[in-house]
């Protein structure tokens, strides 16, 4: 069962220019240094559980109003019975974002074969060769190209992300990550936020990327996408 640990009520920005609310799952496979949600990660069994039934209450009493959900976490695709669960709210009417690491390819394929989901983005932590180093779990890379291959043979709009930390994902990791993603549609940078409490908290307070290094990054990869973004 998804073990839903969070709702932020209304979002204008995380499926933009929907307004969506926001979905938190607790519980992830990965260990990224730099998390932003260490309690939904490492904690979530001390964070009160929000039942469905109280999520669906939600929703249907903004119906009128709302576009849609965002599905995030942790990390969603951990959990089996995510398709039923996004079925659920897919008979409300609403769209589904749904967020990603990429390391559950089976359950995406049920996902994207059902089309359930209205946008995917899915984080690709780093190049290939680094992602052990970056997300601190063992890692079959085979599962991570399996999604890659899969979200951008779906038909479903989507985003790959790479979050940039000065030291640990940078230009060259960048760079590599666009030439496996060559000819997708939509890639967005985003900054780190070194300001708030993470996983490992020897991240805090780092020097993050400048806005001139990050368009520096983008302009080296562009001709490998239809459009770059620089978030954060
Ligand atoms: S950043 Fe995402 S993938 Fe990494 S530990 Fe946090 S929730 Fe999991």
């Amino acid at each position: 069962m998804v073990i839903i640990k969070g709702l932020q009520k209304t979002s204008l920005i995380d499926f933009s220019p929907y307004t969506v609310s926001v979905i938190f799952v607790g519980g992830c496979d990965f260990r990224c240094g730099f998390c932003h949600n260490p309690d939904l990660v490492l904690r979530f069994n001390e964070i009160k559980t929000i039942k469905e039934e109280e999520l669906f209450k939600h929703l249907d009493e903004r119906k009128k109003w709302l576009d849609g959900v965002c599905i995030t976490g942790g990390e969603p695709c951990i959990y089996k019975d995510l398709p039923e669960f996004i079925k659920k709210i897919k008979d409300r009417g609403l769209l589904v974002k749904l967020d990603t690491n990429g390391n559950n390819p089976d359950i995406l394929r049920r996902i994207i074969n059902e089309k359930i989901v209205d946008y995917i983005a899915m984080d690709v932590k780093t190049s290939l060769g680094d992602y052990e180093k970056v997300v601190n779990v063992k890692v079959d890379i085979n599962r991570i190209k399996e999604s890659i291959d899969l979200i951008r043979n779906s038909g479903i709009d989507y985003e790959f992300r790479t979050t940039v930390v000065p030291g640990l994902v940078g230009k060259k990791e960048v760079m590599e990550i666009a030439e496996l993603l060559k000819g997708s549609k939509r890639y967005v940078l985003q900054n780190f936020r070194s300001s708030r409490d993470m996983i490992d908290n020897k991240f805090k307070g780092t020097e993050i990327y400048k806005k001139v290094e990050l368009e520096d990054m983008k302009e080296s990869i562009k001709g490998c996408f239809e459009e770059v973004l620089v978030r954060g």
